[in-house]
């Protein structure tokens, strides 16, 4: 048995096989396949696909960036048709009887070496357009299904790093826990694991190979470390932990369908995080009041281009059907920092953190922030639909949101389509939000901190960077003064205001926010009734006494 230690994410215990996740190329593997026939015909339908996305790119670019720079997308369509490179794909299937991400991988760096060899120097910066298409190829047929997780059954995920665009695009049925050599406990992979409720650790000084590869393992999310190939001992004992977490669910399921309302009578607003429409499936099993903050980005990232109106509202549509009147918070996208996209095209930033995203995104791009708008307006005739901004420091910034709303709305007016009336809100996540919260609070319907950009800017420490976990104290007094002082702010004008970001389900911390007087907290699904519980029991005035003693 070898022992691993890492930094827990969420706790909760996997038992089951690892797999390691392997970024770009090395993603491939060399599997066997019975048919190969239909393997080329997979390869085929692939290639036309690849295809017509550098048709749309070559538009994209002709629009953009003028001919010259299209022109490349055209060199890519005609070396995927290249008569060698095909046959060369097709004899790999045929001959050695594998799949077609193998023989395309294959084929591609034969190309790009016999290119990289050549003494025209034209022709040698070729290599780098085959390893393009070829990648792109093996996007594709990888792509969404198996989301780069090729394994029958569900598997610890260990890699070096996730980017969320990874960790959105895969096949969450498949994943029973992540584990990360490097990442962040407040990056968005560890916030995704949370949502799902998956044991995940990251910081793992655990080697990427072989020597643990496809090897039984668990993970112990409690104590932070992953077991390969445990022992009888800690085998038989991790899974007793497993039956026990279980039973302590079974337990919490007793509190469904009670109200969330302390021994002296206040009411909180308890609400559920998602990041996707697969997430729906876990908020009404935990008994979830609402949406408090559905991060509309996931769908940007799942997308290979800008998601249309229509595809966007039909997310949004069936999120509030689904959710039968109770109120869904649909936050603006909020791309950029971590959350890349690529057909963003933004430039390359020296502090992205502090750079053009969320909200700013949208206002100096506003032909993206009003379909997401259109989308989300026509979405709120069919529920109970909120929308809320991210990242806002400034009141302008308010009032031109209000601006492009009303001409939306006018145009949606004068195309006869119908919508709905929504709340609008802001998140607090920076300290300017926080300090100008009073004036703020005229202007909007409610409020939502993000603590975790609130703490990353308050703190001066990027979320991201592993090394400084030690020094991010989400429980610093600064932060909790702030939150004090937005629920007041938001009091004083007649508005609610809640929590959203992680800090909202620490479970150490929810007497106080009662305290505080915060209305809504919006946590993981799986926070829902040990957070309900903790309600349940407490006594506000009572805490607050014993609190100024
Ligand atoms: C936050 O910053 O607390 C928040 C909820 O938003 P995100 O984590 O998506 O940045
Ligand atoms: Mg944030």
């Amino acid at each position: 048995m070898e022992v691993y230690q890492g930094k827990s994410v969420f706790s909760g215990v996997a038992i089951g096989k690892i797999y390691v996740y392997q970024k770009g190329e090395q993603q491939v593997r060399r599997a066997k396949v019975e048919d190969t026939q239909k393997e080329k015909d997979r390869y085929r339908q692939a290639s036309e696909t690849a295809m017509k996305q550098l048709g749309e790119l070559y538009q994209k670019a002709l629009n953009e960036v003028g001919e010259e720079n299209a022109a490349v997308f055209e060199v890519h369509q005609m070396m995927l048709e290249d008569d060698d490179f095909v046959d060369s794909v097709e004899n790999i299937i045929d001959t050695q009887g594998v799949n077609a991400e193998y023989a395309v991988a294959v084929t591609g760096d034969n190309f790009a070496q016999m290119f990289a060899a050549m003494d025209d120097d034209y022709m040698r910066g070729r290599a780098a357009d085959v390893k393009d298409i070829s990648e792109r190829l093996i996007t594709v047929l990888s792509g969404g299904a198996a989301g780069g997780i090729q394994s029958e059954e569900p598997v610890i995920v260990l890699a070096d790093d996730l980017a969320p665009s990874e960790t959105v695009q895969m096949d969450k049925e498949k994943v029973l826990s992540f584990v990360t050599v490097h990442g962040s406990v407040n990056s968005h992979t560890a916030i995704l694991a949370r949502t799902m409720g998956i044991p995940a650790l990251v910081g793992t000084e655990i080697p990427l190979d072989d020597s643990v590869d496809g090897k039984m393992a668990v993970v112990d999310g409690a104590s932070g470390c992953i077991y390969v190939e445990p022992d009888e001992e800690t085998l038989t004992q991790m899974q007793e932990r497993k039956a026990r977490e279980a039973e302590q669910k079974e337990l919490l399921q007793s509190l469904k369908g009670r109200e969330n309302v302390t021994l002296d009578g206040q009411k909180v607003m308890l609400y559920a995080n998602i990041g996707n429409i697969k997430d729906l499936a876990t908020v009404l099993q935990n008994d979830a009041g609402g949406i408090g903050l559905f991060r509309s980005e996931f769908i940007y990232l799942e997308s290979e281009d800008f998601p249309t109106e229509e595809e966007q509202f039909q997310i949004y549509k069936q999120v509030a059907e689904t959710m039968a009147g109770k109120r869904v918070i649909i936050r603006t996208l909020d791309i950029g920092a971590d959350k890349t996209c690529d057909y963003f095209e933004m430039e390359e930033e020296e502090n992205p953190a502090m750079g053009c995203r969320a909200i700013r995104i949208c206002l100096t791009r506003p032909e993206i922030f009003k379909t997401q708008l259109r989308a989300l307006l026509r979405a709120s005739a069919f529920g109970n639909i909120a929308i809320m901004y991210p990242m806002i420091t400034s009141l302008w910034e308010v009032r031109k949101i209000k601006e492009i709303m009303e001409e939306v709305k006018a145009e949606l007016d004068a195309q006869g389509i119908g919508y709905g009336d929504p709340l609008q809100g802001v998140m607090i996540e920076t300290p300017a939000a926080v300090m100008i919260s009073e004036a703020l609070a005229k202007e909007v319907d409610f409020f939502s901190i993000g603590t975790n950009d609130l703490t990353q800017y308050t703190l001066a420490i990027d979320r991201q960077n592993p090394k400084l976990d030690d020094f991010y104290d989400s429980h610093h007094p600064a932060i909790l003064d702030m939150i004090r002082m937005v629920a007041e702010n938001a009091h004083k004008a007649g508005i609610w205001a809640g929590i959203c970001g992680e800090l909202g389900a620490d479970l150490e911390l929810t007497r106080d926010f009662l305290e505080m007087g915060v209305d809504e907290l919006s946590v993981s699904p799986g926070r829902i009734l040990p957070i309900r519980k903790i309600i349940l029991e407490t006594d506000v005035a009572e805490y607050r006494k014993n609190q100024q003693k």
